[in-house]
């Protein structure tokens, strides 16, 4: 009998784990299950909507997605429609690979104002995560604060300041895009605890915030080491690279364009100021000692209507399986959670690198469950079929998501590549618009 495995989450970490089991030689059916409609978790709604040809690695996941060993199990949600525990007696192996949907608060003083958001919200808003949706942030302010110095600061930062012109090629969603354009916005601070040296920005999305139309990048030059210091040739290379990319930005003059990006380096925040509305930032500046942050005594105030917290992510605990608060992830490892049950993904090793970061947890949990389950002795997707079917539970196979996909296409207006459904209903209703349309 082939080893029946299901696996959680349909995001890169779910595909690589997929693609990973199909190249191994084990004999396995595998169940990608997935509470949206719609796969790729990140790649769809975290990825920024102008870069898409980053998306494009999702055509590479639909071969693994159409193998004849692989069906996709869309709008099921684990924890809802079936419990771990179900799964786990259904299958021969469960991976879970549920990502870290939760944003990281930044535990100061005025967070519960209304302007406050995290990035996982703010980017689930203007890619349309069903989630989000319905956020409708006031984005009528000169200002805005974004706290955090990695690519998810640039992207909502660049989304913020990009014009319409160069937007039309995203998936931005429509209501974002008529937010973002009547905002009177001028000015967005990113705001980093350390310096520009231990900055996480690749250095490609750093360089285009020096190339909009409409917005130029503000640097103080005084911010700015001769060198990098001791580190590894390939951070060094990166690191150098930032440095004169933010060296061509501290040339620049802040009247060059109606709007700007301020990057400003060691600060940290420590209140957010206003009354039931974010009126501005407080900030105490800092020095870097022995790769942190320390404060200075020193305090200073930045004007702003809205702050972003764009200071990393955290997993939602998974009923059912073990949870490791401090590293807020599924307690595992190197991938392996219980007998039978494993993670890979940022579920497993906590909210960091880029897609491709995720292929080698895959690779590594399909040789566990190689190595683990020799043989198949559970049903695997009929009992899965049986128990949703029971349930009424509403799934979206892999052609239903081509059909939700296609109407997303003809939707649009070129040359954006698609116009997004952003409630699970609207997705559902396509389908049975396709059914009324096939039965008539
Ligand atoms: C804002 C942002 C922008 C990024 N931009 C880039 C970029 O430009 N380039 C790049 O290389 N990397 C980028 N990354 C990183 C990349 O997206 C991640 O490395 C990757 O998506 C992590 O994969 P994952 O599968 O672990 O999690 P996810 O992509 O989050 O996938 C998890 C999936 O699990 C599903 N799920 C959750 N709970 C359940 C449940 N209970 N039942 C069923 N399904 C469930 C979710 O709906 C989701 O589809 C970005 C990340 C963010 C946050």
């Amino acid at each position: 009998m082939p080893v029946s495995v299901a696996i959680v989450g349909s995001g890169p970490a779910g595909f690589y784990t997929a693609d990973a089991l199909l190249k191994s030689g084990v004999d396995v059916r595998i169940d990608i299950i997935e509470r949206l409609p719609t796969p790729f978790g990140l790649i769809r709604d975290g990825v920024a909507p102008d870069h898409q040809t980053t998306k494009k690695v999702s055509a590479k996941f639909e071969r693994t997605a159409l193998s004849d060993q692989v069906r996709y199990w869309g709008n099921v949600e684990v924890g809802r429609d079936v419990g771990l525990a179900e799964l786990r007696r259904m299958y021969d192996a469960v991976v879970l690979c549920v990502g870290a949907p939760l944003d990281r608060p930044l535990g100061i003083p005025g967070e519960d104002k209304q302007g406050v958001l995290g990035s996982a919200a703010f980017v689930g808003w203007y890619n349309g995560h069903p989630d989000f949706r319905d956020l409708d942030p006031d984005l009528n302010t000169s200002a805005v604060a974004v706290v955090g110095v990695g690519n998810v600061a640039i992207d909502v930062a660049r989304v913020l300041v990009k014009t319409e012109a160069e937007m039309a090629a995203s998936d931005l969603t429509g209501y974002a895009a008529k937010a973002i354009r009547s905002a009177p916005l001028t000015d967005v601070y990113i705001f980093g605890r350390r310096g520009p040296v231990e900055a996480k920005f690749t250095n490609v999305e750093l360089r285009e915030m020096g190339k909009l139309e409409n917005s130029v990048p503000q640097v103080d030059a005084a911010q700015l080491p001769d060198g990098v210091g001791d580190l590894a040739d390939r951070d060094r290379r990166l690191k150098e690279r930032n440095l004169a990319t933010l060296r061509e930005f501290a040339a620049r003059r802040a009247d060059e364009k109606p709007k700007r990006v301020h990057f400003r380096f060691y600060a940290a925040p420590v209140e957010i100021l206003g009354g039931d509305r974010v009126e501005g930032l407080r900030l105490e500046r800092t020095r870097v000692e022995k790769g942190r942050a320390v404060g200075s005594g020193e305090f200073f105030d930045i004007a702003c209507g809205v702050v972003i917290a764009a200071i990393g992510y955290r997993a939602d605990p998974v009923d059912g399986a073990p949870f490791d608060g401090d590293r807020q992830i599924v307690a595992n490892t190197d991938g392996r959670v219980a007998d039978g049950l494993y993670a890979a993904g940022w579920i497993m090793r906590g909210p960091t690198g880029v897609i491709s970061s995720n292929r080698a947890d895959g690779v590594a949990v399909a040789e566990l469950v190689g190595a683990d389950v020799p043989e198949g002795k559970k049903p695997g997707r009929v009992a899965l079929e049986t128990l949703l079917r029971e349930r009424r539970v509403r799934h979206v196979d892999y052609a239903e998501w081509k059909k939700i996909e296609a109407a997303e296409a003809a939707n649009a207006t070129p040359p954006a590549p698609r116009r997004k459904f952003v409630t699970v209903e609207d997705m559902l209703a396509v389908l049975d618009e396709a059914d009324e349309r096939s039965v008539g």
